[in-house]
C-alpha cells in the first residue's frame, strides 16, 4: 500500500502543530511590529517535522508499505494519513475533502482528532482516537480501519521503531546561528518520555494518556542512529517535563560521552528538575538551549491553576547557572488567568524582564477542550471558532480584563520584553560593563513605552 503522511503547511499567520499546546497547535498572527518579526523569526527556527508522523512512517515502512509525504500537494497514494490540529482544522478537513474526492481512504490523528473527532469525522474514513501508533500497527498489519478508532497508549516506548525522517522530507540543511541555540531548519525532535505527570488544569500535554518515559539506553540509541545520518545533529527534546527523573538525564549524558555523540541539543523543562551540577553535565553532554514555563509571577494564581509554583531564588540561580554556561532560555508566560487584573500582568511582564530569558513566549489563557480549566471556564466561553483557541486570542469572558486590554497587554509584554538595550545585551551574552550601560538606558526607553501605552489606553502596563 502507498501511504501519503500529511502535515499541512498553513497560509495563514505562523502556524506549529505536532507537539505544540499538546498537539491543539498554535497560530501566530502577528499583530504588531514585534510579533511580525517573532513570527518571521519562529518560521526559521521553529518549524520541525512532526514526531508523531515519523512514528508512523516508521511503522508503515517496517510492514512494507511506501511512505510518501505531503505538505499540502496532492500525493499519490492508497491512504491518506492527516495530522490534525485545532488552530487550522479547517484546512485539514478541506485536503482530506480533495483526497477522497480523488478515490483515496483518509484517516487523521493527533490530540485534536482525539479530543474532538467530530470535527474531522465527516471528511474522513476514520479517526483514530488517543496516542496513534497501536492504531497503525494494526493498520500496517492489514486491518481495515473505519469511523472512530480507539487506539491505547503505548506502555513500553522501547518497543516502537525509530522514526524515519528520511521519509519526511529529513535531513534537510540546518544553519547555525550566532547566539540563538537552535539552527534554522535541519532540526529533528525527539521524544524520551510522552505526557506530564504534573496537573496544571490548563495544560493539554497531560490529557491524551498517562506519563511514560524511556530508559536512557534506548534515547541514546536513537541519537546514535541520528548522529548517523546527520553530522552533529540538533535535537529538540519534544518532552513537556524533560529532566523529570534526574538519574535518568545523568545516565544519559554518561551514554552521550562514553559513545563519543557529538551533537547539540535542547529541552523544556520545570525549573525545580534543574540544579547547577545536573545543568553542567547536560552541557558537557551538548545541552544549547532550555525552554520552561514561569507562566505568571503570583504564586497564588498558579496555585489556584494546580501549577505547584517555583521560589522566584531558585529561579534566579538557574538563569545565573544558564548565563555562566552559554545555554539559551526560553521562559514562557501566560496572561490572562482568572486572577489576573492589569496590574498582576504588568506585574508578569516586570518579572519576566528581570528574570532575565535570553527569549520570552507570551501567550493568554486559553481553556482548551479536555482539561479542568475547560471544565471550569466553559460557561464563559463566547468564542465559537475552535480556530481562534490559538493561544494568542480571548476566547472567554474574563472577570477582570476585557478582551481589547487582554490583546493590548499581550502586545505590551513583546514590546517591554524586546524593545529595550538590555535585552539586546543579553542576547548578544554581554556581560558587566556592557550590560550595565545598556541597562542605563532602559529608564528611557520604558518611559517611551508609558507615554505610547497611556496614549493607547488611557493608562501604562505598570503594576
Ligand atoms: S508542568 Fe504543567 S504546564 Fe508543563 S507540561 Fe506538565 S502539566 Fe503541562
Amino acid at each position: 500500500m502507498q501511504i501519503v503522511l500529511a502535515d499541512l503547511v498553513s497560509a495563514d499567520g505562523f502556524v506549529s502543530k505536532d507537539t505544540v499546546a499538546g498537539g491543539y497547535g498554535s497560530r501566530l498572527r502577528p499583530f504588531s511590529r514585534v510579533t511580525r518579526i517573532m513570527s518571521a523569526i519562529k518560521q526559521r527556527l521553529h518549524a520541525l517535522p512532526s514526531v508523531q508522523l515519523g512514528y508512523i512512517a516508521a511503522i508503515c515502512a517496517a510492514a512494507g508499505h511506501d511512505v510518501v509525504y505531503s505538505e499540502g500537494e496532492a500525493a499519490e497514494g492508497d491512504l491518506a494519513i492527516v495530522l490534525t490540529s485545532l488552530v487550522d482544522y479547517r484546512r485539514e478537513c478541506a485536503w482530506a475533502q480533495e483526497q477522497r474526492a480523488r478515490g483515496v481512504r483518509v484517516g487523521f490523528v493527533g490530540l485534536a482528532a482525539s479530543k474532538l473527532p467530530e470535527l474531522f469525522e465527516a471528511s474522513g474514513d476514520f479517526v483514530i482516537i488517543g496516542e496513534p501508533e497501536h492504531a497503525i500497527q494494526r493498520l500496517a498489519a492489514g486491518d481495515f480501519l473505519a469511523g472512530r478508532v480507539p487506539s491505547p497508549p503505548i506502555q513500553d516506548l522501547t518497543e516502537l521503531p525509530f522514526p524515519r525522517w528520511d521519509l519526511l522530507g529529513g535531513n534537510r540543511r540546518g544553519w547555525s546561528l550566532p547566539f540563538t541555540g537552535r539552527p534554522a531548519g535541519g532540526s529533528f525532535p525527539l521524544l524520551a518520555s510522552r505526557g506530564c505527570p504534573e496537573f496544571c488544569t490548563y495544560c493539554p500535554h497531560r490529557i491524551l494518556a498517562s506519563y511514560r518515559d524511556r530508559p536512557a539506553k534506548n534515547i541514546v540509541d536513537e541519537l546514535e542512529y541520528l548522529c548517523a545520518v546527520k553530522h552533529r545533529p540538533y535535537v529538540v527534546f519534544r518532552d513537556p517535563l524533560f529532566s523529570e527523573d534526574r538519574d535518568r538525564c545523568l545516565a544519559l549524558c554518561d551514554e552521550i560521552r562514553s559513545r563519543g555523540l557529538l551533537l547539540r541539543f535542547e529541552c523544556e523543562t520545570r525549573l525545580d528538575r534543574l540544579d547547577p551540577e545536573l545543568l553542567q553535565t547536560l552541557r558537557s553532554a551538548g545541552l544549547a538551549a532550555i525552554s520552561f514555563g514561569v507562566e505568571t509571577s503570583s504564586a497564588e494564581t498558579l496555585k489556584r491553576s494546580g501549577r505547584r509554583p517555583i521560589p522566584p531564588s531558585h529561579q534566579q540561580q538557574i538563569m545565573a547557572e544558564c548565563r555562566k554556561l552559554g545555554i539559551v532560555t526560553a521562559a514562557f508566560y501566560v496572561l490572562g488567568f482568572l486572577q489576573d487584573d492589569w496590574s498582576a500582568v504588568a506585574a508578569t511582564i516586570d518579572y519576566s524582564i528581570a528574570l532575565g530569558s535570553t527569549a520570552a513566549q507570551f501567550k493568554l489563557l486559553t481553556p482548551y477542550p479536555g482539561t479542568p480549566m475547560w471544565k471550569q471556564l466553559s460557561a464563559r466561553v463566547y468564542e465559537t471558532d475552535w480556530q481562534q483557541f490559538d493561544g494568542f486570542t480571548p476566547t472567554f469572558t474574563h472577570p477582570s480584563l476585557s478582551a481589547d486590554e487582554l490583546r493590548f497587554l499581550l502586545g505590551a509584554a513583546y514590546t517591554r520584553f524586546y524593545v529595550r538595550p538590555s535585552y539586546l545585551a543579553n542576547f548578544l551574552r554581554l556581560r558587566g560593563r556592557g550590560l550595565r550601560a545598556a541597562e542605563r538606558f532602559d529608564s528611557s526607553v520604558r518611559a517611551r513605552h508609558e507615554r505610547r501605552e497611556r496614549a493607547m489606553m488611557a493608562k501604562a502596563v505598570v503594576c
